[in-house]
């Protein structure tokens, strides 16, 4: 029963991530107007901002101009929706002993995060910083609420632990695009070629990694970004493989680094590196 609520309220959450990802990045307010057709701008009536349901009671078309509303709105919907549910199945391990309860809600926070950060990188290659700096805040916020859980020797440690990740990915990401810059600019000047700088990692991913550590902890960081790399290396292979990429076209990273951020509050870290351990003994025909 508490599952199908949380998916009905993940659903209404995607519905509200629908709006940010489409106005924060044209810098409209997130509240007002109410939602409008993008098409005639008649207002959306409540019973058809109803998610996902009002889509299909409508057919995909607005009520007004039956201009179609794309498959993407309830689409968010049902992923948010699901998002959430997963929420309540995860085993974090990142914030040491709490309640369930807490587990569950910290985990809708960081999911309701992620979610239109990956749409806003998808659409615009841009991760905005105000959405980052939230998340942020709310992995402090929540790692300093576990702290206090846990009893002051170990909170401490667990407090001290995330905020070191925070600043480790937030820097190491950082001097990785500054490198990859200073090394595409001495490649030019000795070969006296001009290779354009191929953004390999923007510095909205620093700054989504920091939020990242701020949430898991340095082991926690370290597995995402693990899994976000050779996530991210597999799609491009294989986007480029089928001639969906063209070589150096670059792709935002950002999905796949809340790809890895989702993966490891599931599972926690510990358990990705059993699989990897084990994906290595297979190969290795042992
Ligand atoms: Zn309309």
């Amino acid at each position: 029963m508490q599952l199908i609520y949380l998916a009905i309220i993940g659903a209404c959450i995607g519905s509200f991530i629908n709006v940010v990802a489409l106005r924060l990045p044209r810098k409209e307010s997130l509240i007002w107007p109410g939602s409008h057709c993008r098409s005639c701008g008649s207002d959306v009536r409540w019973y058809d901002n109803v998610p996902v349901v009002a889509w299909l009671q409508l057919g995909g078309r607005c009520r007004d101009c039956k201009a179609s509303i794309p498959l993407r709105y309830p689409a968010v919907e049902v992923l948010s929706a699901g998002l959430w549910v997963s929420a309540a199945m995860a085993a974090p391990t990142s914030l040491g002993l709490v309640p369930s309860l807490f587990k569950l809600w910290a985990g809708v926070v960081l999911v309701s995060l992620l979610l239109p950060l990956v749409l806003i990188d998808l659409d615009h290659m841009w991760l905005p910083e105000p959405l980052c700096r939230l998340g942020l805040l709310l992995g402090i916020t929540a790692t300093v609420a576990a702290a206090v859980l846990n009893g002051w020797e170990e909170g401490s440690n667990l407090l001290l632990n995330h905020l070191i990740a925070a600043a480790a990915a937030l820097l190491a990401l950082e001097m990785f695009a500054t490198f990859w810059g200073i090394f595409i600019r001495a490649i030019n000047f000795i070969c006296s070629r001009q290779i354009k700088p191929l953004k390999a990692i923007g510095s909205g991913d620093a700054k989504l990694a920091a939020m990242a550590g701020a949430w898991l902890g340095l082991k926690g960081v370290g597995m995402a970004l693990a899994i976000a790399n050779v996530s991210g290396a597999l799609f491009g292979l294989i986007a480029f493989a089928s001639f969906r990429l063209k070589w150096r076209q670059p792709f935002p990273f950002g999905p796949f680094i809340a790809i890895g951020i989702w993966g490891v509050w599931l599972c926690g870290p510990d358990w990705w590196w059993d699989q990897w351990q084990n994906l290595i003994q297979i190969q290795m025909g042992l």
